[in-house]
């Protein structure tokens, strides 16, 4: 089964990705910390990707359609975290996936907020090093801004900062908000309240995802 979580960002895609993926199985790709991770490590795609991750706005759908045929694995089983962010994205998941026999099977809308978006992403602290996430209000480590996996000292991303976060909302609405239609159209949309503490929102995950494999 291969599931799209789809919302704007900081609405908890990747911390409820990171646990369903740990208890189930499931792959989890996230295109964000891959470009991250391209980015911290001076790739050519890092190269390329930087300057629009720093402004706020969608890497060019080439590069990412070109990464997803890379990382999908054979026999599927995934979690796409932050990708399709465009139609012309989701017709290419589309093909890729139906060329391998398989498809998007559901597609979980995380629905939230705009003020409460902003507040969460303020909080935000990951691990530059696990790639652990953290809030310093709702989901706040052990001993201050320090790693409880491993330790590392956390850091806050460039791209968290107010202004910036503005911009990735504005893009949400204009480039990525029309894959609701494409979805609904499709019978494939399932609408997750995503306001609620980090439990709850896995409890409701959980119970979706388990009447989806039956
Ligand atoms: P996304 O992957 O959608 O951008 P994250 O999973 O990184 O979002 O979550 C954004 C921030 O909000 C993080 O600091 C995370 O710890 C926090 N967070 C995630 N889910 C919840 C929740 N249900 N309630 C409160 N804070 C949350
Ligand atoms: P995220 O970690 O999902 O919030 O993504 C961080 C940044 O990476 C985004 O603001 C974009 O610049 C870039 N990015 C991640 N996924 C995609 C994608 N599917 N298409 C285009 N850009 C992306």
């Amino acid at each position: 089964m291969n599931l799209v979580f789809l919302g704007p960002p900081g609405a908890g895609k990747g911390t409820q990705a990171k646990k369903l993926s740990g208890d189930l199985g499931f792959v989890h790709i996230s295109t964000g910390d891959i470009l991250r991770d391209a980015v911290s490590k001076g790739t050519a795609l890092g190269r390329k990707a930087k300057e629009y991750i720093d402004r706020g706005e969608l890497v060019p759908d080439d590069l990412m359609i070109a990464l997803i045929e890379e990382v999908l694995p054979p026999g599927g089983g995934v979690i796409f975290d932050g990708f399709p962010r465009t139609i012309p994205q989701a017709k290419a998941l589309d093909d890729l996936l139906e060329g391998k026999r398989m498809a998007v099977d559901g597609v979980i809308l995380f629905d939230l907020e705009d003020e409460e978006i902003v507040k969460r992403l303020a909080g935000r602290r990951t691990c530059p090093s696990c790639g652990a996430v953290y809030n310093l209000v709702y989901n706040p480590p052990g001993k201050d801004e320090i790693c409880d996996r491993c330790g590392t000292k956390l850091i806050q991303r460039e791209d968290d900062h107010e202004e910036v976060v503005r911009k990735r909302l504005q893009v949400y609405r204009d480039q990525t908000a029309p894959l609701i239609d494409y979805y609904a159209q499709k019978n494939k949309l399932i609408r997750l309240d995503a306001g609620r503490p980090i439990d709850e929102v896995y409890a409701d995950l959980l119970r979706i995802v388990n009447e989806k494999r039956h």
